[in-house]
């Protein structure tokens, strides 16, 4: 048995998703913004894909900017808000320790462009408080940027409180969404978010597309140059095959939202209460109040590196925190906001699972890892000297 856990990292497509875009690489490939039949044809395809994912967000179709994917629209979310606030004299922005790299390293960018940043430090259980973002609101303030879902471990942010707070004193405020569009419930106007990021393949969506939630009067500024697409607000030719099943992967998503999440949950707390009964073991971030199938654990005594090879090789696809730095030997940057000692943020495990895994599955997985756990302990110099009270046990 192999299994995939590591759906934070992206998702399979949609086999629904796969058919709706198949005709738009063969049969109608035109250009949307074409006057010729088969253009106009693309450009419908379009429309309706954009009102497909605003209805699903609860936004309007003018409100939806399609994107080369979460990336994208987090830096041109921010870059908007940053431009905006600079207009008026703000230059101060609002974030936290623990963002996704898309955000973190565009917020270094615009330091770089004298803008000063606050990373807000995250609570223990992975959670930024109403408060923490209220506390540290200026007169400049310009704009507050606050992830959703955390990628890592997980942890559902208090986004609708934060977003309130930000309306009343007038900042602009963005969320990045791409782990929480598709499993959890996401209402842009109940959330009070200016901005709001997503990417289609973290919802069984293709890869390379995403949209950028931008409210009634809030000024975007480019990213991409060119052309007139996106209502003059993001050049380049669209990917209608793209828009196409990322609108139909949405749609399914939505529509199962509340059975999947009851079922993912269920899957999530059979795999917490297994891998909680490994000894020197930890859970990363509330327990409660987390995305239905995201689970990280540190294990004490080995790194994740070592960890994620032995367990792909007995059959379990993980990833040690985000795609992006596993591979790297530094500590996660998450794990850091949280409080962790560097010892621990090195031996981090991510599974996260979602509405394609099965009960069976997470049976290999609870199977699997306490033998590579065990395995890896028995040949670990630093296990070895946990165990004989050289240093002591941090968990
Ligand atoms: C995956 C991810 C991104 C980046 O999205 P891409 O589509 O890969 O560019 C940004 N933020 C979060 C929280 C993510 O999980």
């Amino acid at each position: 048995m192999y299994v995939y856990a590591d759906n934070a990292a992206t998702t399979s497509l949609s086999p629904r998703a796969l058919e709706a875009m198949l005709p738009y690489f063969t049969e109608i490939y035109g250009n949307a913004s074409s006057l010729h039949t088969p253009g106009q044809k693309a450009a419908e395809a379009l429309q309706k894909a954009r009102e497909t994912v605003a209805k699903a967000i609860n936004a309007d179709f003018k409100e939806i900017y399609f994107t080369g994917g979460g990336s994208e629209a987090d830096n041109q979310a921010i870059i908007s808000g940053a431009m905006a606030g600079a207009r008026k004299g703000k230059k101060h922005i609002i974030s936290t320790a623990f963002e996704h790299h898309a955000v973190l390293h565009t917020l270094k960018k615009l330091e770089q462009q004298g803008f000063e940043v606050t990373l807000l430090d995250v609570h223990e259980n992975g959670v930024v408080t109403p408060e923490d973002v209220a506390a540290a609101i200026r007169e400049d303030t310009a704009l507050v940027t606050i992830v959703f879902v955390n990628n890592e471990i997980g942890t559902i942010q208090p986004i609708a409180q934060i977003g309130a707070i930000c309306r009343e004193r007038g900042v602009l405020f963005h969320t990045d969404a791409v782990q929480a569009v598709g499993h959890v419930p996401v209402d842009v106007r109940a959330l009070n978010v200016d901005m709001l990021s997503m990417a289609a393949h973290k919802f069984h969506g293709p890869k390379g597309v995403g949209a950028l939630y931008a409210r009634k009067g809030v000024p975007l500024v480019n990213v991409i140059e060119g052309g007139q697409q996106e209502r003059g607000k993001r050049a380049g030719t669209e990917n209608i095959p793209g828009v196409v099943g990322m609108a139909v992967a949405i749609q399914e998503a939505t529509e199962n939202l509340q059975a999947d999440m009851e079922y993912v949950t269920g899957l999530r707390e059979k795999l917490i209460a297994g891998l909680s009964k490994i000894p020197h073991s930890r859970l990363n971030g509330d327990r409660q109040q987390r995305a239905p199938g995201t689970v990280n654990f540190c294990f004490e005594g080995i790194e994740g590196e070592g960890l994620l090879l032995w367990l792909d090789a007995k059959g379990v696809a993980a990833s040690s925190g985000s795609a992006c730095t596993s591979g790297s030997l530094d500590p996660s940057h998450v794990l850091l906001a949280l409080g962790l000692p560097h010892e621990i943020a090195h031996g981090s495990l991510r599974l996260s699972l979602d509405a394609h895994n099965t009960e069976a599955e997470v049976d290999h997985i609870l199977k699997v890892v306490p033998q590579v756990v065990d395995y890896l302990r028995d040949m670990s110099p630093v296990w070895d000297e946990l165990e004989r009270g050289v240093t002591p046990h941090l968990i």
